[in-house]
């Protein structure tokens, strides 16, 4: 089995809960895009954890974690997720995190550039991107620039720094046009000295072991950060990330651009949210707005923000799982609509006087206005809910209605943030 398990929406979706407790079936889980900009919280009979660099698979012990090409690994900062897995008493070796040789190192500097930019959009235009100030879109930027470093150059650090003076020269061009002070080759190479060869040991041909593993039957799930809506080229840009966050990426950005997904899960939430800025056709704002965010502890893992939040959007949703190709989605958050007795689902976008159901361009979406249709709510707790049948109707019309609008199926029902609060449904 090759199995991607990716967010539907614009990220947060629960993407790492959903890994932690389906990858009980697999013996790899592997990261194949984005950086430590991911927040995902995972809670489990081992405590309650937020990773950020490392697959979620990490925290089951006989599952082996890879990191894709696809990846940019801030090296000082997966140093210290490793130690505070570690301290937590989950072990983190080379025996059970692999980290492909072809993935690109985010470094100092790519971070002191997405936030001298953030900065300057601020000043010059009140709008910035909304980064998360990792560094992500600035390494990305130097990963097709052909000037990233990549994590197999640690391995041979005498001829990474060989290479370092002029990359540092060509930054610092940047640099000092923002009118910050240029950076010192020495002060760099100290990044390399620090975690370099911590980091090396975990090193090698993912492409390599995950082949093999993939020949002699081992089960493979690959874990998207982020959500559709996210995605590079298809997503709301510039309010995106800066990497494919779409299943038919997985391959690719895990090192098996060989092989074929087998089948894709999506990971819908039961309602709508999103961090930082771009259109979000579906916002709620008001007592509306905090009454949801409050439900569903809208705050994220990365960065602590509020996260803007919606009902559920059809539109945006059935675009979502469209560009993931899902064949199962798993819909999570349900027990955050508990207290409702009406619940609006964002059905349709009115746009120049006309209803229009077809997620339209990111320019386009500034001029949609949301349509809301009203269903009724159960009102009652359904966290403790473990078999559909146990369901309050209303919980399981609602279902069956975001099955029939968005023409998916959805197999798994979230219902708490725990391994176990969940309901499987066929
Ligand atoms: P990810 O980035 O897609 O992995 O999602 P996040 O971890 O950033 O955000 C999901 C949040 O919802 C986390 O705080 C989870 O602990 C929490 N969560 C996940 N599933 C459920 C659920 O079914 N119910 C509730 N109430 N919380 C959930
Ligand atoms: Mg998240």
């Amino acid at each position: 089995m090759l199995t991607s398990i990716c967010g539907i929406n614009w990220g947060d979706e629960g993407k790492g809960r959903m890994v932690d407790l389906l990858s009980e079936n697999y013996d790899i889980v592997c990261r194949y895009q984005g950086g430590n900009n991911a927040g995902h919280t995972v809670i489990n009979e081992r405590g309650r954890f937020i990773l950020n660099l490392l697959p979620s698979g990490i925290l089951r012990e006989g599952v082996v974690c890879v990191m894709g090409p696809g990846m940019v690994i801030d090296l000082k900062h997966l140093s210290g997720e490793i130690k505070a897995l570690r301290s937590a008493g989950i072990s983190v070796s080379p025996e059970n995190l692999k980290i492909s040789d072809k993935a690109i190192i985010t470094m100092p500097y790519n971070v002191l550039q997405d936030i001298m930019e953030e900065d300057r959009l601020e000043k010059a235009t009140g709008k910035p991107y909304g980064s998360t100030r990792r560094g992500i879109a600035p390494v990305y930027a130097d990963k097709y620039m052909k000037k990233a470093f990549r994590t197999g150059e640690l391995k041979n650090p005498e001829r990474l720094y060989r290479r370092l003076p002029d990359i540092v020269e060509w930054k610092n061009m940047t640099i000092k046009a923002y009118g910050f002070e240029p950076l010192k080759a020495e002060e760099v190479k100290e990044y390399f000295e620090t975690y370099g060869r911590e980091i090396a040991e975990y090193v090698t041909d993912t492409g390599a072991f995950l082949n093999d593993a993939h020949k002699s039957g081992k089960n493979i799930m690959f874990e998207a950060q982020l959500g559709a809506l996210r995605d590079i080229d298809y997503g709301i840009v510039p309010y995106t990330s800066s990497s494919s966050t779409i299943a038919a990426y997985a391959p690719i950005g895990a090192g098996v651009p060989n092989l074929k997904l087998t089948n894709s899960i999506g990971i819908m939430k039961a309602y709508s949210s999103c961090v930082g800025e771009g259109p979000f056709t579906c916002e709620y704002f008001g007592e509306k707005a905090e009454k949801l965010r409050a439900a569903g502890g809208e705050y994220g893992a990365a960065t602590g923000r509020p996260r803007r939040v919606g009902p559920f959007d059809v539109v945006a949703s059935r675009y979502g799982i469209r560009c993931q190709g899902a064949d199962e989605i798993a819909l999570t958050k349900l027990d955050v609509l508990d207290g409702y007795e009406e619940i609006e689902i964002c059905t349709r976008y009115l746009l120049d006087g006309k209803e229009i159901d077809e997620f339209p361009f990111t320019d386009v979406l500034d001029d949609c206005k949301p349509v809301f249709e009203k269903v009724k709510g159960w009102n009652k707790d359904i966290s403790k809910c473990r078999k559909k049948e146990e369901l309050p109707k209303e919980a399981l019309d609602y279902i069956r209605l975001l099955e029939k609008l968005c023409d998916c199926r959805i197999k798994y029902v979230s219902v708490g943030a725990e391994r176990e609060a969940y309901i499987k449904m066929y």
